[in-house]
């Protein structure tokens, strides 16, 4: 059972700018184009602040990589941290399918004490419905109620200072956590 606080952190459109490449949907397939991915700089410096300042909140890296022999996604992707953020090393590294619900990645399932931060809104709803709790990360295209509704709970956003995502991230993972509850929720597993 997880009794700590954990903050999962999504790759594409929350810390790297993948919505900014021209034709992205067809240039992913291309050599290294994870890997060169720009980040959004100053999410990346606030998950960095949060690491240094808040030692018990464990963070990982979720984010989904597409299928691909040999597996260059996963690839790149560990070397675009490895350049960006070291911080987060290979065992807070989880890669999971797309499409899949990011919850059923996570060993033991999940519970209020999870958080997690994600620009897609089917993710964060998905997180929430197995008993999690959702950050939306406004970024430069999304959250503009051109598709679907809009999201209505915590956000951060990419454009705001790397001092105010961070201290906004602190406050939503305290001011949202009650008493650690015994897991009766199960998820999938
Ligand atoms: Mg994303």
């Amino acid at each position: 059972m997880n009794t700590s606080t954990r903050l999962f952190v999504d790759m594409d459109g929350t810390l790297a700018r993948f919505h900014d490449e021209v034709q992205y949907l067809e240039r992913m397939w291309e050599k290294d184009f994870f890997r060169n991915l720009k980040p959004f700089e100053n999410m990346v410096k606030a998950i960095k602040q949060l690491a240094e300042q808040e030692p018990e909140i464990e963070i990982y890296i979720l984010s989904a990589a597409i299928d691909g022999e040999p597996p260059f996604c996963y690839r790149q992707k560990n070397q675009w941290l490895d350049e960006q953020l070291p911080e987060i090393d290979n065992f807070h590294r989880i890669f999971t399918k797309v499409g899949a619900p990011k919850s059923e990645y996570i060993p033991g399932g999940i519970d209020k004490n999870d958080f997690l931060l994600d620009d897609y809104n089917k993710n964060l709803d998905e997180w929430l419905e197995f008993g999690g709790s959702s950050v939306k990360c406004v970024n430069n295209i999304n959250h503009k109620g051109r598709i679907g509704k809009l999201w209505d709970g915590e956000l951060v956003r990419t454009e705001d200072t790397p001092e105010r995502i961070c201290s906004q991230l602190t406050d939503i993972i305290y001011g949202s956590r009650g008493p650690v509850i015994s897991k009766t929720y199960g998820g999938r597993r």
